[in-house]
């Protein structure tokens, strides 16, 4: 998996001290998504062998607990992720410090499966996923709405957090590839390419599956075709990686 992308040498440092640090001899890029992959499938289908004939109201579970996620991606990626919080210090020291250092909008693509550890969570947050966020609100769901709400919720709930890790995975392919050409993938990977320009993170584009509640609250933000040119140019001539500020809301 070598990307044709040029890395523009700021980006070509940190990604060598970060593998050097971080990355260990026995990580597999591909066991890492196949876990994720396996892992949250595998929850998803226990919980949809407990859902058993949903009245219509039941059914409702499902586009609420969708918009409910896609709120929740947005305020945790727009909050702890990018602004430190106390408790919550990793998640900006990973998201930010790291992810958004190792990736940048001239540099989108991973160089081999062991930089897959850049973009996928660590394996434990799976658990973590499912203790401390869907079962605790399945388990109220169960007591104040029925079974099937609560088995619905674990559905959704997992569906959604693989839903983000299949999709943020294959925004850092190689945009060439069979995937990366597809066109739902590139409608959706230059979203997230305009939050990874580092003048434009901290304000634009923090969902990273769907961009419903950057719609909402203002915050969807596409640089038009010639300020794209114009920002392309400009890092040909000057090397580096130079950013464009906001000229055009979408
Ligand atoms: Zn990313
Ligand atoms: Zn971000």
């Amino acid at each position: 998996m070598q990307s044709v992308q040029s890395v523009p040498p700021e980006v070509e440092r940190f990604r060598v001290e970060y593998r050097k640090a971080n990355v260990g001899p026995h990580y597999s890029g591909w066991l890492h998504f196949a876990f994720t992959s396996v892992g949250s499938l595998a929850i998803l289908a226990f919980a949809a062998m407990h859902v058993h004939r949903p009245s219509a109201l039941e059914w409702l579970t499902v586009p609420i607990a969708f918009v409910f996620a896609n709120v929740c991606e947005y305020f945790g990626h727009k909050g702890p992720m990018h602004r430190p919080k106390r408790g919550m210090a990793i998640l900006f020291q990973r998201h930010t410090r790291e992810h958004h250092h190792f990736f940048t909008h001239d540099a989108m693509a991973y160089q081999s499966s062991r930089d897959f550890k850049m973009v996928l969570f660590p394996p434990v947050m799976l658990f973590f996923f499912l203790g401390v966020i869907a079962t605790p609100v399945a388990t109220l769901l169960f007591f104040v709405a029925s079974s099937n709400v609560a088995w619905l919720f674990v559905i959704v709930a997992m569906g959604y957090f693989l839903t983000y890790e299949w999709l943020h995975f294959v925004y850092h392919l190689d945009e060439s590839s069979f995937v990366g050409r597809l066109p739902a993938v590139k409608v959706l990977r230059r979203h997230h390419q305009t939050h990874h320009d580092k003048a434009l993170m901290g304000k634009w584009n923090f969902n990273i599956t769907f961009p419903i509640s950057d719609l909402i609250f203002g915050t969807y933000f596409h640089p038009s075709p010639s300020a794209r040119a114009a920002r392309a140019a400009n890092a040909r001539t000057s090397g580096g990686s130079p950013s464009t500020a906001p000229d055009r809301r979408g």
